[in-house]
């Protein structure tokens, strides 16, 4: 009969499962009986506050078990709110001693996104499997990295885009794939709004800021998900109208791509523009999103007067509970590494436009 692997750990000695666990294999590899997964969220800002830890409480695969930040305040305030045990609190300088720490599978990185490499890399030597929210980071370098790591410590990686879990945005998936309109022939595809902060790591670039990382990635998904293609090409121009605040990073991203079927997509992001919504044009028809990346309320039609209109409660519920099924599972996770970086070597094409002002290959 296979044993409890919480009754397994209580037989060991603290000793022993250090050693066993910071070898990291067992932790991630073997986890055949827990019904749920404790995740960590490291780094407690909005997103983590408002997003993600309510969404953990409805969760059926998985729990809020751990927190890591770098204010010893936060800590207390989300012990006490979420009933987080001591032991699995950890501020940035002591997070690698998670590897010792049976009660959490997951590690959840949900900070600015120069951060991200490092702290992927830290969790997947600590033997847990990852997950990061978007943009992946800011390059290419980091997300191959990202993915190495994870892939050489057995661990999966995961990208927090919640829109993949939506069903309605699996319904531009299923309208390619049925042919139901012929072939995409045109896109427009925006995703903005207004940030009103002046000093936040969005309008640093060293930070991982700008508007092509943070909403840009929304407007690109629905052009890649309409079209089921990578871009092979984009020409794309920055610009803004606050340049007291946006000094380093661009405010405005307009970016268009072409792909190889022919299809086009006129994209555009901003962080002083209120606009989300996709247009998708085949031969024989069309398909309107608006919003597209909207937490809980993605809805559209499309011209044969079809409506898309799936209720769905929580997205990211739904995207930590099917990440974590994939996990428990072994089964392919629906937005690994591999998409995020998909994005960023778009991301970093559209920059080298803006800085040639030439067309870029991608
Ligand atoms: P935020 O600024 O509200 O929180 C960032 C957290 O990182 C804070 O707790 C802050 O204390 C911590 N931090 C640690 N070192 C820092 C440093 N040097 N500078 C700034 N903050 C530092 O940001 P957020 O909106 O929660 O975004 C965090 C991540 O989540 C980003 O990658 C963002 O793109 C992503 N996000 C995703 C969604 C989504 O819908 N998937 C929505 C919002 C944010």
């Amino acid at each position: 009969m296979l044993i409890e692997r919480r009754e397994f750990l209580s037989t060991l000695t603290v000793a022993g499962a250090a050693t066993l666990f910071s070898g990291n294999t067992l932790l991630a590899s073997t986890n055949p009986k827990k019904d749920k997964l404790g995740i960590a969220l490291v780094g407690l800002g909005y997103y983590s506050q408002d997003l993600l830890a309510p969404a953990l409480q409805q969760t059926q695969n998985c729990y809020l078990a751990g927190i890591v930040t770098g204010t010893p305040e936060k800590a207390e305030k989300w012990k006490a709110k979420y009933n987080i045990p001591d032991k699995n609190v950890y501020n940035y300088q002591n997070f690698d001693q998670i590897a010792n720490n049976p009660d959490i599978d997951v590690v959840y990185v949900v900070l600015p996104p120069s951060m991200h490499r490092e702290f992927v890399v830290r969790a997947a030597k600590a033997g847990k499997h990852v997950f990061c929210e978007k943009p992946m980071a800011p390059s290419v370098a980091d997300c191959e990295a990202m993915i190495k790591s994870c892939s050489s410590n057995k661990v999966k990686l995961a990208i927090g885009y919640r829109c993949q879990h939506d069903p309605n945005i699996h319904a531009l998936r299923q309208v390619i794939k049925d042919q139901k309109f012929g072939k995409v022939k045109m896109i427009n595809s925006a995703a903005g709004y207004f940030d009103a902060r002046t000093t936040h790591w969005k309008q640093s670039k060293k930070l991982g800021g700008g508007a092509m990382g943070d909403m840009g990635v929304y407007a690109l998904q629905g052009a890649r998900l309409a079209t089921g293609e990578e871009p092979i090409s984009v020409i794309a121009q920055a610009s803004t109208t606050r340049p007291e605040i946006y000094k380093e990073v661009e405010e405005t991203m307009m970016f268009m791509l072409d792909f190889p079927s022919g299809a086009r997509a006129a994209c555009q992001t901003s962080f002083g523009i209120n606009m989300n919504y996709l247009q998708v044009n085949y031969e024989k028809g069309w398909l309107k999103l608006e919003p597209q990346s909207a937490y809980n309320g993605i809805k559209g039609s499309m011209s044969d007067g079809t409506i898309i209109n799936n209720p769905i409660k929580s997205q990211q519920a739904k995207q930590m509970d099917e990440d974590c099924l994939a996990i428990m599972n072994k089964t392919d996770l629906i937005a690994p590494g591999e998409e995020g970086l998909r994005d960023i070597r778009v991301l970093e094409a559209v920059y080298k436009s803006v800085a040639s002002g030439k067309s870029v290959k991608i």
